[in-house]
């Protein structure tokens, strides 16, 4: 009898999330569904962070890490290419230097073949576990398809060098299909000449509104008694025990549990409440265009161009490339500008009229893996962030994982190469 006691009060913990990205809402929604009361502090309106402008795309075929060997001697053509597909602002490269040399000793083939397997256990399930989660909401009010995710090759070396990337992906339990241009073209009817093939992650979805999802998601939390708070978080009063309340710009808030999931600007707060780790942005940018007058049917990525092509409820998305130059600097929107140049050479025929451009801080980790953990310090705090490239793909199997922690329940997923002290 004791037992069960103590079981129901560990299901219904009084949980307070800060952030209302794909990552917090996917935690709060998931301890709700499991009997926490829960609270989502953020300082925005939910999925108006990085959340908002992603490119839509659950990867499943995303098990490779970001870092490839060989990759540091690429690194004075990313300080000298400010539109390239990957770029370093200078006046970045001092703070940015510990964290790249961390990427960079993460690309040796040892490395990306842990990462590789530890990514994989995350990825391949991850919408899984969104249907899981978004279970009571009828599939018609849900925007997300699956209909598959198409990694195009525009020329033949492009085609060449993703053989063996694609040869990990089916090692890892990608379903993966090859085609040819004609095959592509069935697709993608509006291709111009430039394609040599693809290879179609036959497994993966898009979310037709990555917004749309975070308010849906908010909407489920609202209506079942979570409490939203509008504020930014300032800092803890912590006692021997942990955290008794949070500080914000809007007042102070008790806390019982808490969980850190503020994407890229998790950092300080991780480290106020016992870890230091070494989170930094990789910056991207969307450039959205509401009448592309193109027909794309399925989600695409370009490896070589760095960007992403999603057709979305309000328009067509090509999103992606990185740049480092961390949290504050104003956003070079030449880069988005450059996303229309490289997507007309794919699509020569594309509309660009009432296009928005934007800017976004994916929060990355040198290692390529998210921080999905308990605090070392204090036992009822834990951590969701640094899910890089992937948050929206892992929001879902995240708020799993953290919910597991939370209740301290079995997980059916090793957490340990996700552990905040990895480092
Ligand atoms: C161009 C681009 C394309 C991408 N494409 C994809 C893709 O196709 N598929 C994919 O899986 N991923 C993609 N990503 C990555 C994905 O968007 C991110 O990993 C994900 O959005 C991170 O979610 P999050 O909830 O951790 O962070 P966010 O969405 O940034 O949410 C964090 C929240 O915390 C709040 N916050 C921060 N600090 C505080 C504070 N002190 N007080 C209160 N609130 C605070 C913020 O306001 C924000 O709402 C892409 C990213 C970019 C930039």
């Amino acid at each position: 009898m004791a037992d069960q006691t103590q079981a129901q009060a560990q299901n219904r913990r009084n949980v307070t999330v800060i952030g209302a990205g794909i990552v917090g809402l996917c935690c709060a929604r998931t301890l709700q569904r499991r009997g926490c009361s829960v609270s989502v502090i953020d300082q925005g309106e939910p999925g108006q962070g990085t959340s908002y402008g992603n490119a839509g795309i659950f990867a499943s075929g995303s098990v490779l890490p970001e870092g490839k060997p060989g990759l540091w001697k690429r690194v004075p053509g990313m300080l000298l290419d400010p539109l390239g597909p990957l770029t370093i602002r200078l006046g970045y490269l001092p703070q940015l230097t510990p964290w790249m040399l961390r990427f960079i000793a993460n690309t040796t083939p040892r490395r990306v073949e842990e990462i590789s397997q530890a990514l994989s256990t995350i990825v391949l399930p991850g919408l899984r576990h969104y249907r899981e989660l978004l279970d009571d909401i009828p599939s018609d009010q849900v925007p997300i398809r699956q209909q598959g995710c198409l990694y195009l090759y525009p020329n033949a070396s492009d085609a060449a060098a993703a053989k063996n990337d694609n040869a990990t992906r089916r090692r890892r339990g990608v379903a993966l299909e090859i085609l040819g241009p004609d095959e592509v073209r069935q697709l993608v009817p509006s291709i111009g000449p430039d394609v040599a093939g693809g290879a179609l992650a036959t497994q993966s979805g898009h979310a037709t509104s990555p917004l749309a999802l975070s308010q849906l998601l908010a909407s489920r939390i609202r209506a079942d008694g979570g409490t939203f708070v509008r504020a930014k978080v300032t800092g803890f009063a912590v006692g021997e025990s942990g955290p008794t309340l949070v500080h914000t710009d809007q007042g102070d808030f008790p806390v019982e549990d808490l969980v850190i999931a503020a994407g890229a600007f998790s950092k300080p707060l991780a480290k106020a409440l016992g870890n230091t780790v070494p989170l930094d942005t990789e910056r991207g940018y969307h450039m959205m265009l509401p009448a592309p007058e193109v027909e794309v049917r399925v989600p695409m990525l370009i490896s070589s161009l760095g960007f992403g092509i999603t057709p979305m409820s309000d328009g067509l998305r090509l999103a992606g490339t990185v740049e480092f130059g961390g949290l504050t600097a104003a956003p070079n929107y030449a880069r988005a500008d450059a996303l229309l140049t490289n997507a007309r050479r794919l699509f020569p025929g594309l509309n660009d009229a009432g296009a928005e451009r934007w800017m976004g801080h994916r929060p990355s980790m040198p290692d390529s893996l998210p921080v999905i953990s308990r605090s070392s310090r204090f036992p009822h705090v834990f951590f969701a962030f640094g899910h890089g490239h992937l948050g929206l793909s892992l929001g879902a199997v995240t708020g799993r994982l953290v919910a597991d922690l939370v209740q301290d329940r079995a997980a059916e997923i090793d957490a340990a190469p996700f552990r905040a002290d990895r480092f």
